[in-house]
């Protein structure tokens, strides 16, 4: 066990009672909570639907079915992400065209690079904010709007960010979330695409149950006795047990990401003479999620990065690499693709812990521990 792990829940006896309460409701598969957190979240990031779903690869996968993504067309995509994002693409038959981050402050999809990418085949773009800082959105819808392409936001680092006003997520043409354990709302597992579509939302609904055209609950309900199966579809539901978890999570989710925000304050103070070290995102004031708290090793290899990885693990500090490249991965390499910025990231990315019970005290010790390794 570590002194500093990674990520720490923020769960408390108000998820245990939330749970409890479901279970004596004795409706524990998709019903009445699913709905309670499809209409808190939607309100949450003001968008005007919301389908709450098993995971974000699920979320990302009926996104883009719903946009009518299909074999032979190319998805513009980031390779500084988490696999999900690039596999969804290919669950619809389709290939990803990787694209470069900005540089070794912004780690953000660069829209020269989409720009570039851009052929007769491409429908659309794939971004992800990364730790929850924005990618450059103006640019990048101006340049979907142009060349008549959708966007889909893996919002997973980003939950309550803003960018412009707007909450990230609700930008492109769906937005999606995860709630897999380690993430700043989290159920265990579980997702949420987010629309302002209404066309997209009845896609995506019919798509999450098996394509059915009613669900159990109303059933139940007494709202409909019969159904019919419209679509090849999934089994991609949230159940109330989950929901209830993430009602619970998201009441405390804005006061969760202040903590966080004062986390990250503290690592930038007392890093910020630390040569040797970039921190990406160090000019952003946006409102953040901070998912997540990275720094680059300047001059250095991916040798050198596990070496003071290692040095931090034995100080019992838990750390990860956000992310090793996708284009990278053995079922990715065939694809040639030149991506130096997003490769000497993922050499040279160290993960530091991030959670908002983290004290000054926790921060003292990680950073000297960093100098001292560096
Ligand atoms: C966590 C994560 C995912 C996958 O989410 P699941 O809910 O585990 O499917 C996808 N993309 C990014 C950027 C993530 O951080």
């Amino acid at each position: 066990m570590y002194k500093i792990p990674l990520f720490d829940l923020n769960y408390d006896e108000q998820e245990e009672k939330a749970v409890i309460e479901t279970l004596r409701s004795r409706w524990i598969s998709m019903g009445p909570k699913v709905i309670e957190f499809e209409d808190k979240f939607k309100t949450a990031l003001g968008s005007l639907y919301a389908v709450a779903l098993s995971s974000c690869t699920a979320s990302l996968h009926l996104a883009l079915k719903a946009l009518g993504v299909k074999e032979g067309d190319e998805i513009i995509c980031p390779s500084l992400t988490f696999v999900a994002t690039v596999n969804a693409i290919r669950y619809q038959g389709a290939k990803p065209v990787f694209c470069d981050i900005k540089s070794y402050e912004d780690l953000t999809i660069d829209p020269l690079q989409i720009e570039r990418a851009i052929t007769k085949k491409t429908k659309g773009i794939v971004v992800m904010h990364y730790a929850g800082f924005a990618c450059d959105m103006t640019e990048i819808m101006s340049i979907a709007k142009n060349r008549n392409l959708f966007v889909v936001e893996d919002a997973c680092h980003g939950i309550l960010s803003e960018y412009k006003r707007n909450k990230l997520g609700t930008i492109g043409d769906v937005g999606c979330f995860s709630f897999f354990a380690n993430k700043n709302l989290s159920t265990g597992e579980g997702g949420m695409a987010i629309t302002n579509s209404v066309e997209l939302y009845e896609k995506m609904k019919v798509y999450r149950s098996h394509g059915m055209t009613s669900l159990s609950y109303d059933r139940a309900k007494g709202h409909t006795t019969e159904y019919d199966v419209i679509e090849l579809g999934y089994n991609y539901r949230m159940d109330d047990i989950r929901a209830s978890l993430g009602l619970v999570q998201l009441g405390k989710l804005y006061n969760d990401i202040l903590k966080r925000q004062n986390v990250r304050k503290m690592y930038l103070e007392r890093l910020a003479d630390v040569d040797g070290i970039i921190i990406p995102f160090t000019n952003r004031t946006e409102f953040s999620a901070n998912y997540i708290f990275v720094i680059v090793l300047k001059n250095s290899t991916s040798y050198k990065r596990d070496k003071v990885r290692s040095y931090l693990a034995e100080k019992g500090i838990q750390t990860s690499v956000h992310y090793p490249a996708v284009h990278k991965f053995s079922i990715y390499r065939n694809s040639s693709f030149n991506l130096p910025f997003t490769e000497y990231i993922s050499d040279n990315v160290i993960t530091l812990p991030m959670y908002s019970r983290l004290t000054s005290e926790n921060i003292d010790y990680i950073c000297e521990n960093i100098k001292e390794a560096i």
